[in-house]
């Protein structure tokens, strides 16, 4: 038997729940798929920047997020192994709150607006049909169809699902693939501050959230530690003998059972792909380094700049080409700077040497260092 919706969304991230919400808003028939069941434990800094929270107000859903209790945000500590931390203002508030909580709050809020949630569920290709696309789905074994008029890609930064036989992962290219590693922690008592700490071979953030708890996420070249024990705590705690200052700063925390998980590879400088055969969304799209702390703020855009676009292309007012035309040059207008100079930064922030220079620079002229962390962000006048 053939399923039949009006659009299908691949991948119930921050992403694809936003976009499917927003579909389903407008009266569309929604599908959203996901290979994971949830909640589920996530890699990611888990800090929702100031520009995450006014994306989520925008999109009516700050009130749901802030019902998870998240622990408020106020400043950035960045920290070398030597010489004093640099603390930076953040530019609003922001807040720390797990992905295993936040994904399945936008779940809740994409399910009461009708949305038809299928967890557990891997899009293994999508071709194109007469009346649109034909999806084929994998869940528990069982093999299902589905024919949509529209199918939106937001299935992060891993791999798009094979379009018409073609393998979509290979389009994207890569260099130094990275490895990502996350673990909650108790026991570390942080205040309303993120601190990120660099060493050899990569960088570490610690985060609070919801109930008193530190997220740590750590992202690390490959490369640079193949004598580490492979366990996701056995990696942290090659990174942590890495620099003193974190190794004292964890000495009396306690990793919470069951949260710890890793993500490869991270490809940090894959190219930006708005369309490939149908719009990307999110990590899909393009990556910004994990250092900026916005991901989730692109993601959030990304949706919000496609959802009226696909109601127009569904409702016949516009072509495919003239959506996928007008989502590419959105993408490339709100992201090319955010993207250019995240970049550079995670460039500056991981070579030798170079950052203590930064540091003191910046302490010498700290006009200049928020420029510049302001240049990683998305200007929320334009949107
Ligand atoms: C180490 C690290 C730290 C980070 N820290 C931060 C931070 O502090 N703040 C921030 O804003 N951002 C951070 N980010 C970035 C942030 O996590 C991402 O930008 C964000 O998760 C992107 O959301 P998304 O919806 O595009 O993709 P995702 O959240 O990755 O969701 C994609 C979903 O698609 C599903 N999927 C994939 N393929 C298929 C398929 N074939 N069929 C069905 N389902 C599929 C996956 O299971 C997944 O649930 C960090 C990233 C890393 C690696």
């Amino acid at each position: 038997m053939t399923h039949s919706y009006d659009v299908a969304v691949i991948g119930a991230g921050i992403a694809g729940s936003v976009m499917a919400k927003s579909l389903a808003d407008h009266g569309w028939n929604t599908v959203l798929f996901d290979r994971k069941a949830f909640p589920r434990h996530k890699v990611c800094g888990e800090f929702l920047s100031p520009e995450s929270l006014t994306m989520l107000k925008k999109l009516g859903l700050r009130e749901a997020v802030a019902s998870l209790k998240p622990c408020t945000i106020l400043r950035t500590s960045l920290i070398l192994s030597r010489g004093k931390p640099l603390q930076i203002t953040l530019p609003g508030t922001a807040w720390g709150v797990s992905r295993f909580q936040l994904d399945a709050v936008l779940h809740h809020a994409a399910l009461r607006s009708g949305v038809q949630v299928q967890t557990e569920t891997t899009v293994t290709s999508v071709k194109p049909s007469e009346q649109g696309y034909l999806i084929e789905t994998k869940q528990h074994g069982d093999v299902h169809a589905y024919q949509v008029r529209a199918v939106i890609a937001a299935c992060g930064g891993t791999g798009l699902p094979p379009f018409h036989n073609q393998h979509t992962s290979d389009v994207r290219s890569t260099q130094a693939a990275h490895l990502g590693v996350k673990s909650h922690y108790e026991g570390v008592d942080m205040g309303g501050v993120v601190e990120l700490y660099f060493f050899e071979g990569g960088y570490l953030g610690l985060s609070p959230i919801e109930d008193g708890r530190v997220n740590l996420a750590a992202l690390l070249e490959r490369g640079k530690f193949p004598h580490a024990e492979k366990s996701i705590l056995g990696l942290i705690e090659a990174a942590c003998a890495r620099h003193g200052k974190l190794s004292e700063r964890l000495s009396t925390a306690q990793p919470v059972p069951g949260t710890q998980v890793a993500v490869a590879p991270v490809k940090l400088t894959r190219k930006p792909m708005a369309w490939y055969e149908m719009p990307c969304l999110g990590d899909a799209a393009m990556m910004l380094p994990p250092l900026c702390g916005d991901g989730m703020s692109m993601a959030l855009r990304s949706a919000a700049l496609c959802a009226p676009l696909a109601s127009r292309y569904l409702k016949g007012d516009i072509t495919l080409v003239e959506w996928e035309q007008a989502y590419t040059q959105a993408i490339h207008r709100e992201f090319k700077g955010p993207l250019m100079w995240g970049h550079l930064l995670q460039g500056m922030l991981t070579v030798p040497y170079l950052p203590r220079m930064m540091f003191a620079a910046a302490r010498y002229t700290p006009r200049l260092a928020d420029k510049f962390v302001r240049a990683t962000r998305l200007n929320e006048a334009e949107f």
